[in-house]
């Protein structure tokens, strides 16, 4: 409406001259009208401004239109209306002069930066009218609507469609389409994907709290960003899940140097809410080109990469290889095949002796997991437990395991007893105590005669948790040892956070025990602790005479190894206890018959 009165008034003010010419009752009606909307023009709410379009000045400006730009009318008559736009806006910034209009269509609108007198930017949506003398283009008329607000809002929204709201980092919709990008430009530009996995993450979250998960997750956002070179994209795929697109020629080793260098930083500690934390990273890298051409295709390598870095120990990079694929199928299959392998009884437990050097006895069997595949055959609980530890299976085959041993143990004589290796995995199921207690009622077996070996893993995380369950335990009347002793972080700490009744020591140390200063003085020192906490040392890994003669003068409790049998199927351990007692009695120089009887 504003408009057309608008077009309506400009045409006649500017044939005003060939207006004063006719008759008087026209003039009258023409001043009238010219009034009117001088008077529209100068009162009204909306920005309006007036153009010579011979000049290229305005003419006229309303005081809305000043209250807009922030400058006066003078000011604004006065200076050139260039200074007005933006450069951001290219073009648009002469076309208030030069609309792009065609005949019979005087009107045309846009949207356009003004940069206000305080250096501000505001955004206008303006109708520009172009009034015409003697059918050429002469004057124009610009409606300026003040779009500022709903341009930030509309500028925001694209923002949070674009970026991590928490870290301003791209979100994961932003990465794929630059890896997209990227994919078709790979021959030019080569490009790797980094996938960032934090370590213990979760953890800092649950003790900490959310806010300073949060917290941490923006710190580490400005770790990453300062990191990488000018180009590259950092992203923030939810979690604590980063991305980044690398644009390098020379790779692997600049993608290498990048991992190497996020890993550096990121192991640096971070200050929170006054706390001090350290965090680990593992890294996943794939590379544009070769097999990775796709961008789908490039991020399921980099994670694969991702998995086995983590594998590899943590806190630590790794490229992809096809072999990784292969592997991790291969392990995703295991975990397949793992779930229906103890409802299809394909497990059974083998037994090894552990023998007393106090009086040349068998004293114990540790109860061995065995799995035989119905494909690939035996698999080595090495390679399974693991598996079956990060699927949780391990606490419903744990816990068949626990019942198969003490069932098995009624059977032999009361003085030997049998070990059961509980994974750390285990003490995350809360029930284990009745489990156990369980498993000892329906074989009717002494407590004392179970024991349970764990390793100090289990005391690494959850600490007063899992204490307080092994005190449940023993509480059973079941006996602790630990497990695989020396072979950890700091073995030292963990004897003191529990009463152990047992060390075992690692078969590391017996392997070189002979040859190796180093591992005799560990053995000894162990043995000293366990004189003074009276607990009983096994030496775990006794393969020859020579190791056991040495173990035997370090004054060690008990030996376990092949050089006295390796496991034994159930039914041939009452056979071995039968020759034993007959043949090793009177020397525990294991006879070679019985260490070949006890085969593989
Ligand atoms: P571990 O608890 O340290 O068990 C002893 C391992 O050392 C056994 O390997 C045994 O066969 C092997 N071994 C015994 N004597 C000798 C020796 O003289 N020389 C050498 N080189 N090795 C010897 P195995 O049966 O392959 O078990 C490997 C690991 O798997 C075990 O280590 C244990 O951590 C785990 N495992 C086995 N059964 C179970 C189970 O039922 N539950 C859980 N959670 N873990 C189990
Ligand atoms: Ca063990
Ligand atoms: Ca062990």
């Amino acid at each position: 409406m504003l408009v057309a009165l608008a077009a309506t008034g400009c045409a006649l003010m500017a044939r005003r001259r060939s207006a004063a010419r006719n008759a008087k009752a026209d003039e009258v009606f023409l001043n009238e009208t010219e009034h009117r909307f001088k008077e529209v023009f100068d009162l009204s709410c909306v920005a309006m401004a007036w153009g010579d379009m011979r000049t290229r000045r305005l003419v006229r400006v309303n005081g809305p239109y000043c209250a807009f730009t922030g400058y006066s009318e003078r000011e604004l008559l006065d200076m050139p209306h260039e200074e007005l736009s933006s450069s951001e806006d290219g073009v648009a910034q002469t076309v208030l002069f030069a609309p792009p209009v065609k005949r019979g269509e005087d009107s045309f609108s846009d949207e356009k930066r003004y940069v206000r007198k305080d250096g501000a930017i505001a955004w206008g949506h303006r109708t520009i009218t172009v009034i015409r003398e003697n059918g050429e283009p002469r004057y124009v008329f610009a409606i300026v609507e003040d779009i500022t607000e709903s341009k930030r809002a509309r500028e925001q929204i694209d923002h949070m469609a674009q970026y991590d709201a928490l870290t301003g980092l791209f979100n994961r919709a932003i990465f794929q389409m630059r890896l997209m990008q990227a994919a078709g430009e790979a021959k030019e530009k080569p490009a790797a994907v980094l996938y960032v996995d934090l370590d213990h993450f979760k953890e800092i979250n649950d003790t900490l709290g959310h806010a300073a998960g949060d917290a941490l997750l923006v710190q580490i956002a400005a770790r990453l960003r300062s990191s990488v070179s000018p180009g590259d994209i950092v992203s923030r795929f939810g979690g604590d899940e980063f991305a980044i697109l690398q644009f390098a020629r020379s790779q692997p080793e600049e993608s290498a140097d990048l991992a190497d260098r996020i890993l550096r930083r990121l192991s640096k500690p971070f200050e929170l809410e006054g706390q001090t934390v350290t965090v680990g990273a593992s890294i996943g890298i794939a590379l544009s080109g070769e097999a990775c051409g796709q961008p789908d295709e490039m991020l399921k390598k980099a994670d694969i990469a991702l998995y086995a870095a983590k594998a590899s120990g943590r806190g630590v990079h790794r490229h992809f290889e096809c072999e990784m694929e292969e592997r991790l199928r291969a392990r995703q299959q295991l975990k397949a095949d793992l779930r229906v392998a103890l409802a299809q009884k394909q497990f059974e437990i083998e037994f090894q002796p552990i023998v007393s050097l106090r009086d040349d006895s068998v004293s114990s069997f540790e109860a061995l997991l065995r799995w035989r595949h119905p494909t690939k055959g035996r698999i080595s609980p090495a390679e399974f437990i693991p598996v079956a530890e990060e699927t949780r299976d391990i606490i419903a085959i744990g816990a068949w395991v626990v019942e198969q041993a003490c069932l098995a143990a009624a059977s032999w004589p009361p003085h030997v007893t049998v070990a059961v290796n509980i994974s750390p995995r285990q003490f995350g199921d809360r029930t284990l105590p009745l489990r156990v207690a369980a498993a000892l009622g329906k074989a009717a077996l002494n407590p004392a005669r179970l024991t349970l070996e764990i390793t100090e893993s289990v005391l690494l995380h959850d600490t007063q948790a899992n204490l307080a369950l092994l005190r449940d335990l023993r509480a059973l009347g079941v006996r602790i040892a630990l497990d695989d002793f020396g072979s950890g972080y700091s073995s030292l700490a963990y004897i003191r956070q529990f009463d152990f009744d047992k060390i075992k020591i690692d078969r590391s140390f017996i392997s070189d025990l002979v040859e190796s200063p180093h591992s005799l003085s560990i053995v000894r020192a162990v043995m000293g602790i366990g004189r003074s906490l009276n607990l009983a040392i096994t030496a775990e890994g006794v393969e020859t005479a020579l190791q056991l003669d040495a173990i035997r003068a370090e004054g060690c409790d008990e030996a376990q190894g092949f050089l006295i049998s390796s496991s034994l199927a159930a039914r041939d351990v009452a056979p071995f206890l039968n020759r034993f007692a007959a043949g090793a009695a009177a020397e525990i120089r294991i006879p070679p018959a019985l260490a070949e009887a006890a085969g593989g």
